[in-house]
């Protein structure tokens, strides 16, 4: 058999292969726009073989060889031309971060108490932007929830939850300390942590830049300097429902973001309990009012993702798409390195976060030094006055991102591909915009019937 036919032949299959198993997933995935368009690149490339079959040698050799050349050229191009693989740069000094400046803080003090007048005669500069956002009625609020009373009503209850799980996330360490080696330790903590429901974990040396300076919130007094001195943080992630997430924004995210805030309480509850029975000091850190320090960077430097455009954690497996849980401890264990997956070098070119952020707030231009870090900074201010309006919390940002897609094969097997190569990353974000759109539609998610 003629050598260039047989290997336009394997190239042909090959492509085959891709889009058949790129179509399938789409239908599984309900993604309509990108089965259709799967599915006709499969039916362009099958009727472009069938064209090359009608002609005769040797412009039929020509023809299939042509195109196993440029197949190989460009796998070539996409697969073995490697990425300068960017790092997230800290580049001076990290101060700690006050918990009374945190958005969510400033938005607890109430109008006419001594905590609110004390945080704006120390920080006027926030006072007429705060106060514009607080002629917004306030996400859950009574006024607010009258836009969706069942799902609104169903995310304050598992807020409120949470909020009455601040009691559980410190106590009594046991008199009686059973010693293993951190390894054991590690692997032991991870495997519980697997056990309770998170596929996703890692173990960074508590840096204490990370840990807030003075309580905004609680459960501690308001302006109480908050000393973490553990020497360990233990992040995990949680995944997102992506029909869920990819309703935003509207009411089911918050209820999915309150639901999954409460799964990472409860394992990281159970997991802070288990180590003070053994005879370590550990406490959780919950959502709601309870942090004591940042999650993002601690899970970051617990090497389970990277900082994104979007000003949050992209974590490898489910992207954008995760909740953070993190238990802080003395327990012995053995620490994590950050990793880079090559998300810095995609975000510098994708930008569809910013494209389609509804508030504008996500900055499209370069990164910029913000305590001691290199990074894009996220208009926090503009991102939450958007949240108020809509009534919910938003992520539109965090259903976009290419990064969010299902943690299957065929997305494993991208995300993958750009980790090593610039040129695979650039078709990857064509690909993105081509098969499920510039400005991805947003699915209407009929939560319980209830919606
Ligand atoms: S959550 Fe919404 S408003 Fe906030 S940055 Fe993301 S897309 Fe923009
Ligand atoms: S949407 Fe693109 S730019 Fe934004 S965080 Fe995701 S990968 Fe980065």
């Amino acid at each position: 058999m003629n050598f260039w036919f047989l290997a336009g032949e394997i190239s042909f299959a090959v492509l085959y292969v891709f889009f058949l198993f790129f179509s399938l997933s789409s239908l599984r995935e309900k993604e309509k726009r990108a089965f259709l368009r799967s599915t006709a690149v499969l039916a362009v490339l099958l009727a472009i073989n069938l064209l090359f079959l009608v002609f005769k040698d040797p412009l039929k050799s020509w023809l299939f060889g042509g195109f196993f050349i440029l197949t190989v050229f460009c796998a070539f191009l996409m697969l073995f031309i490697p990425i300068s693989k960017k790092s997230i740069q800290v580049i001076g000094e990290q101060k700690k971060i006050d918990e009374r400046d945190v958005i969510f803080a400033r938005f607890d003090y109430q109008e006419g108490t001594e905590v609110f007048d004390e945080y704006y005669k120390r920080k006027p500069e926030y006072k007429k932007l705060d106060e514009e956002i607080r002629r917004i009625p306030d996400i859950l609020s009574s006024l607010s929830v009258k836009k969706n009373p069942l799902l609104l009503s169903l995310a304050s209850a598992e807020f409120d939850f949470l909020e009455n799980q601040t009691i559980h996330v410190d106590g009594k360490v046991s008199d009686e300390k059973i010693e293993l080696s951190p390894l054991a330790n590690t692997h032991v903590i991870k495997k519980i942590i697997r056990y309770l429901g998170s596929d996703c974990c890692g173990i960074a040396p508590l840096n204490q830049a990370y840990v807030y300076s003075h309580s905004g919130r609680g459960p501690e007094p308001y302006g109480q300097e908050i000393s973490l001195k553990h020497e360990y943080g233990i992040a995990f992630t949680v995944e997102m429902d992506l029909e869920m997430v990819a309703a935003a924004p509207q009411a089911p995210v918050i209820v999915e973001t309150g639901k999954k805030y409460v799964e990472a309480a409860r394992i990281s509850i159970i997991v802070a309990d288990f180590i003070r029975r053994l005879g370590y000091s550990a406490r959780a850190h919950i959502a709601g009012s309870n942090y004591q320090a940042l999650l993002p960077p601690i899970a970051w430097e617990a090497g389970l993702g990277e900082l994104g455009r979007l000003g949050t954690l992209i974590t490898w497996k489910y992207g954008a798409r995760a909740r953070l849980g993190l238990v802080t401890t003395d327990l012995p264990l053995i620490a994590a390195k950050p990793k880079t997956y090559g998300i810095q070098n995609f975000c510098q070119n994708c930008q569809k976060c910013a494209r389609n952020c509804p508030a504008q707030a996500i900055p499209f231009g370069e990164k910029k030094e913000e305590n001691g870090v290199l990074k894009w900074v996220l208009n926090r201010e503009e991102c939450y006055k958007f949240w108020r309006k809509a009534g919910t919390d938003c992520a539109v940002c965090m259903s976009v991102c290419p990064y969010s897609k299902p943690d299957n094969p065929f997305h494993n097997l991208i995300r993958e591909f750009n980790t090593f190569s610039s040129v695979f990353q650039n078709f990857s974000i064509w690909g993105d915009d081509f098969f499920y759109g510039r400005f991805p539609s947003r699915r209407k998610k009929e939560l319980l019937s209830i919606s």
